[in-house]
C-alpha cells in the first residue's frame, strides 16, 4: 500500500513525488515518458542559467528516487476508488494507494477515462485541464492534480512549483497540520 500514487513524472510529478517521498510519505511514481519538457530548452528557471529538458526530467526523477519514491515506467490505464483507497491499473500491474495526484502534462485522457471533471484550458495549445480547487483538489475526493494538467502556465518552474505546492497540501491533510520542508545550511 503507497501512501500516494503520482501519475506523470514531468517537472509537476518529479517534484511532487521529491516532496512527499522526502516528507516519509510511500510515494509510487508512475511515468510513461512521453512528455513535452524532454523537447525543451530552458534559460528562464529561476537559479539555473541554462538547462536541457532532458537533464532537467532526469534529474528530477533522480532526486525523487534518491529520497525513497518508486519510479515505475508504464501507463496508467485505470483507477477504482475502494471505500478510503484507490486501485492504480497500469500496463504493469495494480497498485493500492491512499491518495493519487495527476501530473499528466497536456494530456487529461486518463482522467477523462476516470470520470473526473474537467474544463477548457487557457493557455496557447492546451485545449483541456482537469477542474481543480485553489489546493489542488479534483472533483474525485483523494484524487488531486497538478502542473500543465491542471491549467497552470506552462512553464517548468510553474509546473514544477505547483506539483511541490499540491504535494505540500496532500502531506498536510494527511499530517493533519501544515507541513513545511526546510534544510538549514549549517554554519
Ligand atoms: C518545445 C518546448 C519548449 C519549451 N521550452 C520551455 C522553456 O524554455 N521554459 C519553460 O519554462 N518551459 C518550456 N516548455 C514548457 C515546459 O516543458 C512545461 O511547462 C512543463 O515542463 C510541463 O511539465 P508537466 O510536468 O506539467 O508536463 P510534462 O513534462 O509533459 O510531463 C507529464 C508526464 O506525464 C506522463 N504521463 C501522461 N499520462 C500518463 C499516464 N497515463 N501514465 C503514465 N505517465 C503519463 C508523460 O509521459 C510525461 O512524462 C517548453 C515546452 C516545449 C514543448
Amino acid at each position: 500500500m503507497f501512501d500516494i500514487a503520482i501519475i506523470g513524472g514531468g517537472p509537476a510529478g518529479a517534484s511532487a513525488a521529491l516532496y512527499t517521498a522526502k516528507a516519509g510519505k510511500k510515494t509510487l511514481l508512475i511515468d510513461n515518458d512521453k512528455g513535452m519538457t524532454r523537447r525543451a530548452l530552458m534559460k528562464n528557471y529561476y537559479g539555473i542559467e541554462e538547462i536541457d529538458g532532458p537533464t532537467m526530467v532526469d534529474t528530477g526523477l533522480k532526486q525523487a528516487e534518491n529520497f525513497g519514491a518508486i519510479l515505475v515506467k508504464e501507463t496508467a490505464q485505470n483507477l477504482k476508488q475502494n471505500g478510503d483507497t484507490f486501485t492504480v491499473t497500469t500496463d504493469g500491474g495494480n497498485y493500492e494507494a491512499k491518495y493519487v495526484i495527476l501530473t499528466t502534462g497536456a494530456s487529461v485522457s486518463f482522467a477523462e477515462d476516470i470520470g473526473i471533471k474537467t474544463k477548457d484550458g487557457i493557455e496557447p495549445r492546451i485545449k483541456k485541464v482537469v477542474d481543480v480547487d485553489a489546493d489542488g483538489r479534483t472533483s474525485m475526493e483523494g484524487v488531486w492534480a497538478a502542473g500543465t494538467c491542471a491549467g497552470v502556465s506552462v512553464h517548468a518552474i510553474i509546473t514544477a512549483g505547483d506539483g511541490a505546492k499540491v504535494a505540500i497540501n496532500v502531506i498536510s491533510e494527511m499530517n493533519g497540520e501544515r507541513y513545511v520542508d526546510h534544510d538549514i545550511l549549517e554554519s
